[in-house]
């Protein structure tokens, strides 16, 4: 069956803060020029929002030259950040660090990123962007000598088996003048893309961290609405990056996530109960009991910063938000980097469009703020190699002394080189659940409403199935039964009990990307499951 075909003058990949400020932005400057631009985005999410998972703290910066009259169009930025606090954690008790200044809020609000984000498409609808939920970008189009001329939709209605069944319909061709790729965080077409077209020889690469999340509704007493927290420490130990956030929004509501850089070397540990049992500490514990547990969910974040920026354009399209990795790691956020580079690349494209061949993206983002943000905090991050000591020490030295202007740039490596074999690493006892503050995956993925077709073929692939016992079994015990926070990945044993076996419930993935990233042989390739398939996030 062929494939039907619309054109477009831009295509968007995915309806987050980046994708859609371009298409507002390119909208924006054909009405100031008095032209025309059709612009489409298609979301792989059942609709905007479904999909995007964040802290989230916002900065308004990109917000207010987008939209400067957010606040009369009703943008849902409802609670302003007013206290900022910093705590060191130990097993029993809690330190008051003073904030580092990245974390100062004033000026922030806390937010639902995905509110956010459904509030933005109404925004751009009215514009005339045409928003398509449910479809997922499956494939680059590529033309005359190597051009990115549009995107594929996955076919929907094709079995286990790889064969068409009844309800097979063919995916839809989206041909495009410029095709902007804002997948977010490890995108899957961003991944085919820097490998055709080598977007990482220049840079180094990127790395990740996972965020877990769950959104609660506390008791009344337990309610401030617009203080922020962040510890670090405890449950971790010191050689281990990441640490816990706790944002109090409107409707007695508190936003509760984990993050673990996804460098850790302890095939044994696993985010999901790390965060779990961080719940359970006496400083942080009361703020749940007597709470509701509404929603769960997890993302991977980038934390390669500067250093990890790849080629960013590539002929026919470019790159932007945390597919391109602009996230500000000290600051834990990327929702304002990822819109204003989305501005950014609108406005390039709009000149290339008008026929000004030497608009240049990369060259606009480093004249804009998000460059001298990005390049001011670069060392942070990869300072924490040497543990958490020296990394906070360090961080104290770059951010007073240095302030962001060290003459060095310090490097990452790949975080899947990380792991340690299973018989060099100390296995992990975590407590149960108790049913009360901590809970098991399977209870925490039923409240992310996580939904796939199940006569398809599964969206997580093995390069070389074989390796998944041969060696993930044998040499790091499987890490990923304990990376996922979904329970996707589970050891069987089959006939006498003693042949292990994978088995892969691709079903439950909430489309976290962290075994795209973290699995020691690269073996597995996340790709793009039927459009509409995977959680359903209220407003996380
Ligand atoms: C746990 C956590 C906490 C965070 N906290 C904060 C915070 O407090 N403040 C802050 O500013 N930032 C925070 N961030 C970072 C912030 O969420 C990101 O920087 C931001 O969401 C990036 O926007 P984006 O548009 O690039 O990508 P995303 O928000 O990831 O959006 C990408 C969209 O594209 C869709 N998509 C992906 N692939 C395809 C495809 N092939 N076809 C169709 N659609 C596709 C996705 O479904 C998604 O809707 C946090 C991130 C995490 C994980
Ligand atoms: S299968 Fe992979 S992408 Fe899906 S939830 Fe698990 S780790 Fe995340």
């Amino acid at each position: 069956m062929e494939r039907d075909r619309m054109e477009y003058d831009v295509v968007v990949v995915g309806a987050g803060p980046s994708g859609l400020a371009a298409a507002i932005r390119l909208k924006q400057l054909a009405a100031e020029a008095g032209s025309e631009v059709s612009v489409c985005i298609i979301e792989k999410g059942s609709e905007v929002g479904a999909h995007i998972l964040s802290g989230a703290v916002f900065e308004p910066r990109a917000l207010n030259e987008l939209l400067p009259d957010w606040r009369d169009r009703g943008a849902p930025l409802l609670t302003p950040a007013t206290e900022d606090r910093f705590l060191l954690l130990t097993r029993r008790r809690a330190f008051a660090l003073p904030p580092p200044p990245q974390m100062n809020n004033h000026g922030n609000y806390i937010i639902s990123l995905a509110n956010l984000c459904r509030w933005l498409a109404k925004e751009a609808e009215a514009l005339g962007v045409e928003i398509y939920a449910g479809f997922a970008g499956a494939e680059v189009l590529y033309g005359e000598g190597g051009r990115v001329r549009g995107v594929a939709t996955g076919a929907q209605g094709i079995g286990k088996d790889g064969q068409p069944t009844a309800q097979f319909q063919p995916g839809v061709e989206l041909i495009a003048k410029e095709t902007l790729f804002a997948e977010g965080c490890r995108g899957s077409l961003t991944k085919a893309l820097e490998k055709r077209f080598d977007l990482r020889r220049d840079s180094g690469p990127q790395t990740y961290g996972i965020g877990i999340k769950e959104l609660w509704e506390v008791e009344p007493a337990q309610h401030h609405p617009g203080r922020v927290i962040h510890t670090i420490g405890w449950p971790l130990d010191a050689a281990t990056y990441g640490g816990s956030f706790l944002y109090h929004l409107e409707n007695r509501q508190v936003a509760v996530g984990f993050v673990i850089g996804l460098d850790y070397d302890n095939p044994y540990l696993s985010p999901f109960e790390e965060f779990q049992r961080f719940k359970t500490h006496p400083a942080i514990r009361s703020t749940f009991v007597g709470g509701r547990r509404i929603a769960y969910g997890a993302r991977a974040i980038n934390e390669g910063g500067f250093q990890a920026i790849p080629r960013l354009s590539f002929p026919g399209g470019l790159v932007m938000g945390c597919a391109a990795g602009f996230l500000n790691v000290p600051k834990i956020k990327g929702s304002h980097t990822a819109m204003k580079s989305g501005m950014v690349a609108a406005e390039t494209v709009f000149r290339r469009l008008a026929g000004d061949a030497a608009a240049d993206y990369r060259d606009a983002l480093a004249a804009s703020w998000v460059w001298p943000e990005l390049n001011a905090v670069r060392n942070i991050r990869p300072g924490f190699r040497w543990g958490l000591w020296a990394g906070l020490a360090y961080a104290a030295l770059d951010t007073y002394i240095l302030r962001g202007k060290a003459p060095w740039t310090l490097r990452h490596s790949a975080d899947h080189l990380h792991l340690k074999k299973a018989d060099a690493a100390k296995p992990i006892d975590y407590p149960k659940p108790d049913g009360v503050v901590t809970f098991d995956r399977l209870s925490s993925v039923f409240i992310s409403n996580t939904n796939h077709e199940e006569n398809q073929p599964a969206h997580l692939r093995l390069r070389e199935p074989q390796r998944a016992i041969a060696v993930n079994y044998a040499f790091y015990d499987s890490p990923e039964q304990r990376y996922c926070p979904a329970g996707v990945y589970e050891i069987v044993k089959d006939g006498d009990g003693k042949t292990p076996r994978l088995q892969i419930n691709a079903q439950n993935c909430v489309h976290c990307k962290t075994c795209d990233i973290k699995d020691p042989t690269q073996n597995i390739d996340w790709v793009v499951p039927e459009g509409g398939g995977g959680p359903n996030y209220p407003n996380m």
